[in-house]
């Protein structure tokens, strides 16, 4: 039985993550500084860690024998009013876990390790512009601060992946949604976001948008990016992979979707807020080689999420 160590297994895509790897047969032991929020782990064990600290990154991975795999995906995270306003620290507390986590995994003589990097690695990009490859960070220019921490957690893992002599494989993830991710409190991304306002109006009620509403992002359903990071994992690519559904829809047109699923009239209300980059356009290749291709398109996922955050909300309401 394969034996792997997740990180962030507290946090949204780990926890799904971990359902997968249970499905395909692996112990695991997920480790974060605090519980799923929403639903029981899959995990076999669950340590709460602060994973800043070295040794607590070391206590994550002590076991009888090693871990075959980690999957780190522990970071101080969330959507772009958090990633605009808390700088400081997203740089600090992420580089902390990422240069601590790969120390230890070195010292672990771990064979294999996964890092969640990010398309906010990439500078902003005009709509309609030729899709970027991977090569195509360099030189780089990301538009916020979590992007620059994101490339140099890449750097480091793979400069330890190379002089250790062990597998790094990285993902870069398009905008990840679904159920049982935050969708409240001000670390939420846009999908939960949209799907919380709608859920919150009556039919024919306004919501506001940050923005004009044409910045143009790719949604990826939670199932098909658990299953890029494992195929990723298992693949014998070297380098930073990007994951994302390759359908492109503007925030104005989320909320189109968003409220068709509900079946409710939304009007928009466009307000002053951080937006982030006009566009995001990047080739899924190199990870269409694993077999790889997103099986929701935006529609689909948030017919899987909006009842979820539409539940969440009535629940609020009555608490
Ligand atoms: P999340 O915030 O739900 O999960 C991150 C987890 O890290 C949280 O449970 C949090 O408690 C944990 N964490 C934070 N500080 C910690 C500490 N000091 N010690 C231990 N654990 C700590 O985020 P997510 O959406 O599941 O993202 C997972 C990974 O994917 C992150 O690395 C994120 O940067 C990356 N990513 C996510 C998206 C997305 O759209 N969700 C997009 C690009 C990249």
């Amino acid at each position: 039985m394969k034996k792997a160590m997740v990180t962030g297994a507290g946090g949204f895509i780990a926890h799904h993550l971990i359902k997968r790897l249970h499905q395909e047969g692996y112990w695991v032991r997920g480790a974060d500084i605090k519980k799923p929020e929403f639903g029981k782990t899959a995990a076999d064990e669950f340590s709460v860690l602060d994973l800043r600290g070295f040794e607590n990154c070391k206590k994550a991975l002590a076991l009888d024998g090693t871990f075959d795999e980690v999957y780190h995906l522990a970071a101080d995270m969330g959507g772009m009013g958090f990633i605009h306003s808390m700088a400081c620290d997203i740089m600090r507390n992420s580089a902390l876990m990422n240069i601590h986590m790969i120390n230890a995994v070195a010292q672990a003589k771990i064979k294999r390790y996964f890092f969640s990097s990010s398309v906010c690695i990439y500078r902003d990009m005009k709509i309609g512009e030729p899709e970027m490859s991977e090569e195509q960070a360099y030189p780089a220019l990301p538009d916020n601060e979590y992007g620059w921490e994101k490339l140099y957690a890449e750097r480091i893992a793979l400069a330890y992946g190379k002089q250790h002599e062990f597998k790094v494989r990285i993902a870069r993830f398009q905008n990840c949604y679904g159920p049982e991710g935050t969708w409240h409190g001000g670390r939420e991304k846009a999908p939960a976001a949209i799907c919380r306002k709608v859920a919150e109006v009556q039919d024919g009620g306004t919501i506001e948008v940050w923005g004009d509403g044409s910045a143009v992002r790719s949604y990826t359903y939670v199932d098909d990016m658990v299953d890029g990071i494992y195929r990723l994992m298992q693949s014998d690519l070297e380098g930073p992979a990007n994951i994302g559904n390759p359908e492109y829809v503007s925030v104005n047109q989320l909320v189109e979707i968003v409220a068709r699923v509900a079946g409710k009239k939304i009007n928009i209300k466009h307000i002053k807020g951080p937006v982030g980059v006009q566009s995001r356009n990047f080739s899924n290749e190199k990870i269409y080689k694993t077999g790889w291709r997103a099986r929701f398109n935006t529609e689909a996922g948030i017919r899987k999420t909006y009842p979820w955050i539409e539940q969440q909300v009535k629940k609020s309401r009555h608490a």
